[in-house]
């Protein structure tokens, strides 16, 4: 396996190489996939395997990749990337993958834990997050101990960038993709621009003293930052932490203090959705909601992610003239 950028991967590690060396490394690695491929193609129009921890990962090297490289996403739609578990199924396909994209940061410490006892000898790994604060994005930190919030796809301008490191990453592990990949790139990376200033446009409206986010768990940060809000709680720090009696009395005090009108909860999160529901009955809010970790019907890519939230954080926050 050759792990990239970070070694051990573990919460707040961020000792990543530059980003060049990254490059330099992924070469050596490219040109041995190239060798490779072709002996054993099953697909004429997949010239690469890719696996993704999280399925938004896998939409993103979808719009990069296309049919060439053939992604699929280890965890469900609707699952929950702190708390996975991979199954044996998810072992064959770390087994079979060319390249593998994680975010790492401590996002996924289970999946990432899984892949690095499984990965193929001669694939790599790349984990987006790191490699982008390699890039040179600026990251946010958490509230607890330990590294930056791992959460940065949630902002579109650093959402280009994992895409930007998914088109290196892929050019160098299938150069005859090359043209293909630059060209799917600057498509997706022009349609990113858009959505970002559409989420500014979107929440244009909300009145300043109202630009708060209190959600079920610490992943918006980096969403607050792209559109001039500020996260002001949430009930846990990462999905399956107990938010302790205290804790709960101060975000009732939060909300009541500084008249927030509603909070959101997500998805994947089942035990801290319905303490934030209560939270919110208690102290008289809306309950509205946001995606920020997985998909489902409503929300089926990366961008549909983010318009939805910024959609909402404007129905909900009072910016769309009700
Ligand atoms: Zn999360």
């Amino acid at each position: 396996m050759r792990r990239l950028p970070g070694e051990d991967g573990g919460p707040g590690v961020t000792r990543a190489l530059p980003w060049r060396a990254l490059a330099l490394f992924l070469i050596v690695a490219g040109a041995a996939l190239a060798a490779g491929c072709g002996d054993d193609a099953d697909d004429a129009s997949t010239e690469i395997n890719v696996v993704t921890t999280l399925p938004l990962f896998a939409d993103i090297v979808s719009n990069v990749g296309g049919e060439r490289a053939a992604a699929d996403s280890l965890l469900p739609p609707g699952a929950d990337p702190h708390t996975f578990e991979p199954s044996p199924s998810d072992v064959r396909k770390i087994a079979e993958a060319d390249v593998i994209f994680a975010n790492g940061l401590g996002l996924e410490p289970s999946v990432l834990r899984v892949i690095g006892a499984n990965i193929s000898s001669d694939a790599v790994l790349v984990e987006l997050a790191e490699a982008a604060i390699s890039a040179g994005v600026s990251t946010i930190p958490t509230t607890g101990p330990g590294g930056p919030d791992p959460h940065l796809w949630m902002d579109p301008r650093i959402g280009r960038e994992y895409a930007a490191i998914v088109r290196d990453t892929l050019t160098l592990a299938d150069p005859g993709g090359a043209e293909a990949y630059s060209a799917s790139y600057e498509t997706y990376a022009a349609t990113l621009d858009d959505t970002a200033q559409n989420m500014r446009d979107a929440t244009a409206g909300v009145p300043p003293a109202d630009r708060l986010i209190i959600a079920t768990h610490d992943a918006f940060g980096y969403l607050a930052r792209a559109v001039d809000f500020e996260v002001a709680g949430f009930v846990v720090p990462g999905p399956g932490q107990d938010a302790s009696p205290a804790e709960i009395a101060d975000l009732i005090t939060t909300i009541e203090d500084l008249g927030i009108p509603a909070v959101f909860t997500e998805p994947q999160t089942s035990l801290e959705t319905r303490t934030l529901e209560q939270i919110a009955s208690d102290a008289g809010a809306e309950v509205c909601q946001l995606y920020s970790d997985a998909l489902d019907d409503t929300v089926r890519t990366y961008v549909e992610l983010l318009r939805f939230d910024a959609e909402e954080l404007a129905r909900c926050l009072g910016g769309s003239g009700g």
